[in-house]
């Protein structure tokens, strides 16, 4: 079977095209369009508005790319949420359109649920990991319990990825700044005392986004800065995700989202899986974004094991949480 998907939660709108080979996931096209506001943050309006100029072209695009007619389109799948309201709107009603169009199956996908899925689709035996998704506006630490994928811990405040990007707008480096940021800490070298604050195994970074600030303010080095901040919030996440495999007592660690792009973030979430013998995983990082062929892959397993949508029941969701999914298609 080959699924269609379409992502569209946030700043990115993205088409995939995959098939599903023997269980595994095999990636035909991914492509990617990433709103950039010119200034300031997101503004949901403005990027669906981005995501509806590019969406129809990005579809044609990633069914050429994938060597494929849209006759051998067998599903169509979106990102149902949790997101942006405008913006889940224009990919779940290309999505409906694309599918009455060629009279296949619809369905409606868990976005995060999508960023660990793509991760056991792709990645030779990786099969039952706790995921640490850390991405713009989401950072969870995920893990399969139980028949739902539960959440064991999560940002209270902002998201790490949002975190990195609310203090580069600060001392003006582009949106998105996770990239320039990690340049600029790998030329610090004094740490600054920054507050490290989980609450149970949860974690909150307003604070520390204000210390940063002050310390900006004060004159120190940007590169010490960013540096600390990437220590301290990196260390925060690698912690709460081992308590979560403590917890859980399984034995793979999985990165997802934009800022799993980052070394270092990388390379501290392997020490910690080094120390406690287990294996470590990340995926290509046009599979790490937010992108369509993770919603595409996701939407083939849950048809797979038996799930349909109509048309009608099609919604989104802005406030929809991983664990509110009924995970019909594993054990
Ligand atoms: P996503 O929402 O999953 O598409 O991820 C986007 C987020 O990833 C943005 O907040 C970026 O700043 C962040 N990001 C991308 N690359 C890096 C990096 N190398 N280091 C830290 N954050 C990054
Ligand atoms: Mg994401």
């Amino acid at each position: 079977m080959i699924c269609l998907g379409i992502e569209g939660t946030a700043h990115s709108i993205g088409v995939g095209v995959v098939k599903d080979v023997n269980g595994k996931c095999r990636v035909f096209s991914n492509l990617i369009k990433i709103y950039r506001p010119e200034q300031g943050g997101i503004h949901p309006r403005e990027a669906a508005n981005h995501h509806a100029i590019y969406l129809a072209d990005l579809i044609k695009e990633s069914v050429a790319k994938a060597g494929i007619d849209f006759t051998d389109v067998d599903l169509v799948s979106f990102s149902k949420g949790p997101g942006l309201g405008p913006c889940l709107r224009t990919a779940a009603t290309a999505a409906r359109a694309l599918s009455l169009t060629l009279n296949k199956p619809i369905i409606g996908v868990n976005h995060c649920v999508a960023h660990l899925e793509i991760g056991r689709g792709t990645l030779e035996d990786c099969n039952d990991p706790v995921l640490l998704y850390t991405s713009g506006a989401n950072t969870q630490v995920i893990a399969f319990a139980e028949g739902r994928y539960r959440v064991f811990g999560e940002t209270l405040d902002v998201g790490i990825g949002n975190c990195i990007d609310k203090f580069g707008r600060i001392v003006g480096i582009e949106f998105p700044c996770g990239p320039r940021i990690e340049e600029i800490a790998a030329k610090g070298k004094n740490y600054l005392e920054l507050p490290y604050s989980i609450k149970g195994m949860d974690i909150a970074f307003s604070g520390l986004l204000t210390v940063a600030e002050q310390y900006y303010k004060k004159g120190e080095r940007l590169e010490d800065i960013c540096y600390s901040i990437q220590e301290t919030t990196f260390a925060a996440l690698t912690e709460v995700t081992e308590r979560a495999m403590a917890h859980t007592e399984k034995d793979e660690v999985l990165l997802g989202g934009g800022v799993a792009a980052n070394k270092r973030l990388r390379g501290m979430v392997q020490i910690m899986a080094n120390e406690r013998g287990a294996s470590f995983f990340v995926p290509s990082k046009d599979l790490c974004i937010d992108n369509g062929a993770m919603i595409a892959w996701l939407g083939l397993l849950m048809h797979n094991s038996g799930i349909r949508m109509k048309i009608k029941n099609s919604l989104i969701n802005q406030r929809f949480r991983t664990d509110m999914v009924d995970v019909t298609w594993r054990d």
